[in-house]
């Protein structure tokens, strides 16, 4: 996917999974590539009037935040004891200003939250508590867990108890992300999550943090990832997806598929989306689905959820 002459361009994603084609019923298939299309146009608009890209992957990401078919903001994956405990992060890649929060329980839009805490604070990441009192004090939008907890995720986690409660990082679906280019040649990152089904002990993964799930800086490239986030913390993905493409002059596709060829090596599962200040996109996944779409100044628009499409 190479677009080097356009002006701008937006590539999300929901999330990676070992959920087949063959697994996913058709209203449950449309419901999902409406919701890609919404948060395309979110961001589309947003980037072809000439907007920033920070404010065009927060739009996308808000979007899917609010879509129970996701596993962020409402319709998150819950932990062992039943609650919503919600990841994310955002950056921008002009001045690699960033700001993340983790396992915050009340803001309706993390991914906003995320970016007052860049914009409004001192600090890159927030965590618990804190980043809760942070919301309310900023005055962001606020939710209870009843607006969080669908009951298709109650049921994901009775199924994950029933079954002795053993982690199992297939037992969720549904990640959010977005990178963007604008029109003024600047790229940035978001992502959102709920983590895994069933985590417990204040587990963290890569969404939220700076280099891991997430990174944006215009010399490399801007990254989005979704999947097993023990693994990707480790790999430093995101980061190491700008560093191949900013310090060894790899291609997107080719720094991408290198890094998910490591995850996959070490274990893991998942899949990232990846823009460059050019307008190059990528995605690379190494399971049966990565939720996923992309638009850009060219009129070019895909949305696709199995590793048969495209
Ligand atoms: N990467 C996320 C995490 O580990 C989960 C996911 O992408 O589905 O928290």
């Amino acid at each position: 996917m190479s677009n080097s002459s356009n002006r701008w361009s937006l590539v999300i994603h929901g999330g990676a999974g070992a959920i087949a084609r063959s697994q996913t019923r058709p209203e449950t298939d449309a419901g999902l590539r409406a919701a890609l299309n919404a948060a395309l146009d979110a961001g589309s608009a947003i980037l072809a009037g000439g907007g920033a890209s920070l404010d065009a992957v927060e739009a996308a990401v808000r979007v899917l935040e609010d879509d129970p078919h996701f596993n962020a903001g409402r319709g998150s994956a819950l932990t062992y004891e039943g609650k919503s405990e919600l990841d994310a992060a955002i950056m921008n890649g002009a001045d690699l200003r960033a700001g993340s929060v983790a396992g915050a329980t009340a803001t309706r839009n993390p991914v906003t939250l995320a970016r007052a805490v860049m914009e409004q604070s001192a600090h890159v990441l927030l965590g618990g508590e804190g980043a809760d009192a942070f919301s309310a004090e900023h005055g962001l939008e606020q939710a209870g867990a009843e607006w969080f907890a669908t009951p298709e995720r109650r049921r994901q986690l009775d199924e994950l108890l029933a079954n002795g409660g053993k982690f199992d990082v297939d037992m969720k679906y549904g990640t959010v992300g977005a990178v963007a280019l604008d029109q003024a040649g600047h790229i940035a990152a978001a992502t959102s999550t709920g983590g895994v089904t069933g985590k417990r002990w204040g587990r963290i993964g890569d969404s939220p943090l700076i280099g891991a799930g997430t990174y944006a800086d215009d010399r490399g490239a801007a990254v989005s990832c979704t999947g097993a986030g023990e693994f990707f913390i480790r790999e430093s993905v995101a980061f190491q997806i700008n560093a191949r493409v900013r310090f060894l002059g790899e291609s997107l596709q080719a720094a991408a598929d290198e890094v998910m060829s490591e995850i996959k090596a070490l274990g893991g599962t998942g899949g990232v989306i990846v823009t460059d200040a050019s307008g190059n996109t990528a995605w690379s996944f190494t399971t049966a689905s990565l939720y996923r779409g992309r638009a850009n100044a060219a009129g070019d628009r895909t949305v696709a959820l199995y590793d048969d499409e495209d």
